[in-house]
């Protein structure tokens, strides 16, 4: 199940990115999953190099949406993170419904790893259907740093219009009115009640 989510968003997230000539299509092949702190954890070969973070922020995400087997959203789920990564978030946690809650944590937790020890976030929202991560970040930090950093928060709000805001599946932007990333079962409004 993890293997699949992890490809399904890949190609959808990568096809989505201008390619050069001579990345064309590099596809992407699972080679293992391995047990690892965040969940079980996928490797992979191919793609284009520049996509080489996008991949490792999905594959932490999905790592740990699989934690603990079938992936669910516990109620105080934002509040959680919010006290896990006081700086990553706002108070409370961040804003938007719970299938972001892997993409969130996946990239609150390479930020620190990245150290991004300043990293303060100004707010989160979900726009036109995908993530909105605003933050300050001292420029005290070296050059691959704040890149890196970048580089994390730019792929969170990218994968998150391919995620399913409400569960976390696979999904994609559905404008019916009012712009929002679901999978199949949740682009039907009758679906999301309780959500
Ligand atoms: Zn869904």
């Amino acid at each position: 199940m993890s293997k699949s989510e992890f490809t399904t968003i890949a190609a959808a997230a990568l096809a989505g990115l201008p390619t050069t000539e001579t990345e064309g299509s590099m596809p992407i092949e699972v080679v293992a999953i391995r047990p690892s702190p965040h969940g079980p954890l996928i490797e992979w070969r191919g793609g284009p190099p520049r996509s080489s973070t996008l991949l490792a922020v999905l594959a932490r995400a999905t790592a740990l949406r699989w934690r603990d087997g079938t992936p669910r959203i516990p109620e105080g789920w934002r509040a959680e993170l919010g006290v896990r990564f006081p700086r990553a978030f706002e108070e409370g946690g961040p804003n938007s419904w719970g299938g972001w809650r892997w993409l969130w944590e996946a990239g609150a937790s390479m930020i620190e790893e990245a150290g991004g020890r300043t990293f303060k976030c100004e707010q989160t929202k979900e726009k036109f259907g995908s993530i909105r991560w605003y933050y300050s970040l001292s420029r005290k930090h070296s050059l691959p740093v704040v890149g890196q950093v970048a580089r994390i928060v730019a792929n969170v709000e990218h994968l998150s219009a391919f995620t399913c805001e409400f569960c976390g599946a696979p999904g994609k932007i559905r404008s019916d009115g009012w712009a929002k990333a679901c999978c199949n079962h949740h682009a039907d409004r009758k679906n999301r009640v309780g959500r």
